[in-house]
């Protein structure tokens, strides 16, 4: 017989959705069991790229970014149709004016740190195989754990990534209609290229052998500051490469047209192996909270579909999941109580709803190389254009009192109707 414990809230995944609700609750004065299947510090397939929403989020966790291993950038640059552009992050009033770059194989660990650091209790080596289930009323009641313990809640938090498995065992499966991306990425040793100022992202991929043929997908180069780059492209559901291709013989043949002198061209340089894993969007998963559960981060497929970023929206949706959570669990009427919590799935839909829809149409439009060609070839030689497409991408305007692309964007994904 294992260990039974009891909480306000279960949190299973301490990614950075997770450890961003267990945060939020347990600065509340909430009992938090934040329960993680790996131990810290460990790995995770990711590109390692902050901009300026996910920075939001870590000042409002109190992350100290000052410290070594973060690396500060400027903006975004953006190569493509023969042209380098240097992109800065808006001047806004809502975001800080930087992104950030800090490699995932601590990042998750600083922020199960600081959630433990307000009072939540982090389980890690505990793998979560399952919901409890009140028979009577359908309700998740809690979970249990491969090694054998059960933990109960009135409200569970499924913050599990992109496998999903726990909303999967309530019969919460992903939706084929909506977009998905596959990336895989590489860190390298890169004197030349570790501390860059921007992120950098390349709208066309060539090879060396053949630099009229372009590859299908869209790559990064990220300095890490630490002497590497993170390195990697994506694919999206939309091309017709998808599913077809060795994606990681395409990141070497990519990589094997850039300067020798970047390090990037020769295995000797590279720091471990090419790993990849899938980017759920545009809310694959639905619906957001059912019968005692709510879904966080890319467990609810929140990636954003037009640039890739997920770590700001599963640190965003874990903050307002733990804010709906500390009112809804003060109040004692159930029928209430689930009000409340149906208020969850509500919101997320009004921030960002229109977006993802925007961003639906926007994959299944650069799925056509022609089109993006295009796109890139007419966009590129006008930087005023590419600063309000930056602000697009990158879902950063203000909501009021911004200047005029910002009130185009936010009426944009107003009219559109919400996924
Ligand atoms: C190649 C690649 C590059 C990317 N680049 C970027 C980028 O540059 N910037 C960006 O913002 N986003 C990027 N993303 C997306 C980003 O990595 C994810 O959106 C983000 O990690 C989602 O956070 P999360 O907390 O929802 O899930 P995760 O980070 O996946 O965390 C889930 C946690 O749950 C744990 N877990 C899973 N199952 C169980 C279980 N049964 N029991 C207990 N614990 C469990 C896992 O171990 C993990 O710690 C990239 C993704 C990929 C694949």
């Amino acid at each position: 017989m294992g260990n039974v414990d009891e909480a306000d809230v279960v949190v299973v995944g301490a990614g950075p959705g997770g450890s961003s609700t267990a945060f939020h609750l347990a600065r509340h004065g909430l009992r938090v069991l934040l329960l993680e299947k790996s131990e810290f510090p460990r790995e995770k397939v990711c590109g390692d790229g902050l901009t300026p929403r996910a920075v939001r989020q870590l000042v409002d966790m109190g992350v100290d970014t000052e410290k070594d291993g973060w690396l500060r950038n400027k903006g975004l640059r953006v190569i493509g149709a023969g042209i380098r552009l240097e992109l800065d992050w808006p001047d806004l009033a809502s975001f800080p004016d930087y992104g950030l770059t800090r490699t995932r194989m601590d990042f998750d660990q600083i922020l199960a740190q600081r959630a433990v650091e307000v009072g939540a209790e982090l389980h890690t080596g505990t793998t979560v195989t399952g919901p409890l289930l009140d028979e009577a009323t359908g309700r998740i009641t809690g979970v249990r754990t491969e090694q054998g313990d059960t933990y109960t809640a009135p409200l569970v938090v499924s913050a599990d990534g992109v496998s999903g498995r726990f909303p999967i065992s309530l019969g919460l499966n992903k939706r084929e209609d909506r977009p998905i991306g596959v990336a895989v990425r590489r860190y390298y040793r890169s004197e030349a290229r570790h501390d860059d100022e921007y992120l950098e992202s390349w709208l066309e991929l060539r090879t060396k052998d053949d630099p009229n043929r372009m590859l299908p997908g869209y790559g990064w180069i990220f300095g890490m500051g630490d002497g590497r780059v993170n390195v990697g492209l994506g694919v999206l559901n939309s091309s017709a490469a998808w599913g077809k291709t060795n994606y990681r013989q395409m990141l070497v043949d990519w990589l094997g047209s850039t300067p020798p002198e970047w390090g990037m061209a020769e295995e000797a340089n590279a720091d471990g192996p090419i790993l990849g894993a899938a980017l759920p969007m545009g809310f694959s998963r639905v619906p957001h909270y059912a019968r005692g559960v709510l879904l966080v981060g890319d467990s609810g497929g929140m990636v954003n579909p037009f640039n890739g970023e997920g770590i700001a929206y599963a640190m965003e949706s874990g903050a307002l999941a733990a804010e709906i959570a500390v009112q809804a669990l003060a109040q004692s009427d159930p029928a209430r109580r689930e009000r409340m919590l149906q208020h969850y799935p509500t919101e997320l839909r009004a921030r960002y709803g229109g977006y993802y829809r925007l961003g639906g149409w926007f994959v299944k439009l650069i799925g056509n190389p022609q089109l993006m060609r295009f796109a890139t070839k007419h966009g590129m030689p006008h930087p005023a254009l590419m600063r309000f497409v930056l602000k697009l991408l990158a879902n950063l305007t203000d909501p009021r009192g911004g200047d005029a692309s910002d009130r185009i964007i936010n009426a944009m994904t107003k009219v559109v109707p919400a996924v």
